[in-house]
């Protein structure tokens, strides 16, 4: 068994031309100049296709067509999610290396205290020395 999803066009007979209307009036009663338009123009019941769809070949259409746009709306889903995780990743990022600036900066800074108070803890001492030699 097979199911056809396409006609032949039963106005063009799968041409996909049709003689244009006016010269179609000439060629029956043809009196006067010709028209000055092309003879053959795009068949309007295929448009120029030269087949039409079957209701099996419609309803086909119909189902790809609904797929391919809900395909096209989880597409735009995720590129949506990529963005936003990206975003975060970003954020994530920058609060990583605000923290460990900050770390940084602290260790510096508390290197820099111990520092000092260890060269007056030696003046202190060597005062003590001092004072002990006089
Ligand atoms: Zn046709």
């Amino acid at each position: 068994m097979s199911i056809a999803l396409t006609a032949e066009c039963a106005l063009c007979s799968g041409i996909g031309l049709v003689v244009s209307p006016e010269w179609m009036a000439w060629h029956t009663k043809p009196h006067g100049p010709a028209p000055t338009g092309p003879e053959e123009v795009p068949c309007h019941d295929c448009r120029g296709a030269g087949y039409i769809l079957t209701d099996i070949g419609r309803a086909v259409q119909g189902l790809i067509d609904r797929t391919m746009a809900a395909h096209a709306q989880r597409e735009h889903q995720a590129d949506d999610y990529r963005a936003e995780a990206a975003w975060r990743e970003s954020v994530r990022r920058e609060r990583e290396e605000r923290d460990r600036d900050y770390q940084i900066a602290e260790t510096r800074r508390m290197a820099e205290d111990a520092e000092e108070r260890a060269r007056k803890a030696e003046l202190v001492a060597e005062q003590a020395w001092r004072m002990r030699g006089l």
